[in-house]
């Protein structure tokens, strides 16, 4: 079979893989110049390891990515640590003066000695805790709001000291809506060892695209797909895709090519642009608005001497701050593979039209130092900072998501549609798009 895969993320990527690897004949279009789509790093001079533009690991649990990394012969690639996480709390009150500090969050004895609660939420609070790692039901927690559930077993309290800032720096005006399904994900997942690739998750995205190549596969990069239609050459296979296929920045050529079947992986609204009879059958289908997306930005400071400790990942539960999380990599893997510089994140999630999407770096670092020089006692040397941001980089779980999630078959035959909105109850992760772009091989081999 002829199949044309629309976006060289780690979902296209996989599914390249799986049909490439059962003899099918296919070809990847990317439209950025590099491949890994969210999960892409960079490498500045000086640097042995790329980073990605935003942070990641993986958790010791997701087997679906870990098993493939196995499968491409790099598992003496991965780096198993348990880093510290702490979230950041305002203190109130006179004797404070309104102080950040640091708690350790990540444990039940933390949760014990953290001074914030009472014993009473505390024992609420980490019985919800426990209730959402153990149980196996997520159904029936789409029916009900995060806000709600943890307020009824949790305790206010608690939901406003703990999880509602960090929800609401996250998903904004949605946070009131998210579905207690999601929350029951994050919890559920979360190992407290963490894993990560040597090289970078760059070095996985290398050997998949070599082994694509190796077994016949084609990568365009520099391409971007403009149209699908539906061929009315008899003789030719059936789905036409125009795409251009960049020369540099101002020039490129106009190509087109057939396929049996296509596999859109990109983000919906892209792909309902390149298909609307997808988005408007599914709508018919479904009746419901289509699922709200977030924008990522992250703002990557490289110095001399680190923002954070020991802390890897700080979550941020003051919303005077004008971030969500700072995320010290360099505190996760060793500064030694980055020309021994510190390397940190600081993390946010926007919704569409928010003024630091249209800041230049340097006003985001005029608006954001000053709250980072209060969680630092060091005089900050910056050597070098870098400014990344992906739209649909976050999809907005609601309530009974799984009913609104696109489908992967569509109601164009031979068309498919596999991307970071399909996934649930998990959050988006490149473990999820490993699994996805599996799915999405197998379902393409035998439909
Ligand atoms: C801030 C942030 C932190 C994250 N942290 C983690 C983490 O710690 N661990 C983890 O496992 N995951 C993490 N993730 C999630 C992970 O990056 C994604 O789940 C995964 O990379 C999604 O892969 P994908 O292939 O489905 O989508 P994408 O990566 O979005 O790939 C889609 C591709 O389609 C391409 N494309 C779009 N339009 C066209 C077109 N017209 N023609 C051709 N190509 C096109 C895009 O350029 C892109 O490369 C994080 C994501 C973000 C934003």
């Amino acid at each position: 079979m002829d199949i044309a895969i629309i976006g060289g993320g780690i979902t296209g990527l996989t599914a390249a893989y799986e049909l490439t690897k059962k003899g099918h004949h296919v070809v990847v279009f990317e439209r950025d110049p590099v491949l890994g789509g969210l999960a892409h790093g960079f490498k500045r001079k000086g640097w042995d390891w790329s980073l990605e533009k935003t942070y990641h690991h993986l958790f010791t649990n997701d087997n679906a990515i870990i098993n493939l990394i196995d499968e491409l012969g790099i598992h003496d690639k991965l780096i198993i640590k348990r880093p510290i996480t702490a979230t950041l709390f305002t203190l109130k009150g006179e004797a404070f003066k309104g102080s950040p500090q640091i708690f350790q969050l990540d444990s039940p004895t933390n949760l014990l000695s953290f001074p914030l609660l009472s014993p009473i939420d505390k024992l609420r609070t980490g019985t919800l805790l426990a209730f959402l790692k153990l149980n196996p039901f997520w159904q029936p927690l789409e029916s009900i709001t995060a806000q709600k559930l943890f307020t009824f077993w949790g305790g206010s309290t608690s939901w406003r000291i703990l999880w509602e800032p960090l929800m609401v720096g996250k998903f904004g005006e949605f946070a009131p809506t998210i579905q207690a399904a999601w929350l029951w994900a994050r919890i559920k997942k979360r190992t407290p060892s963490l894993v990560y690739i040597e090289g970078g998750f760059q070095t996985f995205i290398q050997t998949l695209a070599n082994t694509i190549s190796l077994q016949g596969g084609i990568i365009y990069t520099n391409t971007q797909v403009m149209s699908i239609k539906k061929s009315t050459n008899s003789k030719s296979a059936n789905l036409q895709i125009a795409y251009k296929k960049f020369r540099n920045n101002l020039s490129f050529d106009i190509c087109h090519l057939s396929f049996d079947k296509v596999l859109l992986t990109t983000p919906s609204p892209i792909a309902f642009k390149l298909l609307p009879k997808v988005r408007s059958t599914m709508n018919d289908q479904q009746s419901t608005s289509p699922i709200p997306h977030l924008h990522a930005q992250v703002l990557v400071l490289e110095t001399r001497k680190p923002i954070l400790q020991d802390v890897y990942w700080l979550s941020i539960t003051d919303r005077t701050f004008p971030f969500l999380a700072v995320v010290a990599h360099t505190n996760f893997m060793d500064k030694k593979h980055y020309g021994n510089h510190h390397l940190t994140y600081v993390g946010n999630y926007l919704p569409d039209n928010h003024p630091y999407l249209s800041m230049t770096k340097e006003q985001l670092l005029k608006k954001f130092l000053p709250f980072i020089k209060r969680i630092t006692d060091d005089e900050l040397r910056i050597t070098n900072s870098y400014v990344f941001t992906a739209p649909f980089a976050q999809p907005v779980h609601q309530l009974h998501y799984s009913k609104r999630a696109p489908k992967l078959v569509t109601p164009i035959p031979g068309v498919f549609l596999a991307n970071m909105d399909s996934i649930y109850p998990w959050d988006r992760g490149t473990n999820y798009a490993v699994e996805l772009g599996q799915k999405a091989a197998k379902t393409i081999e035998n439909l």
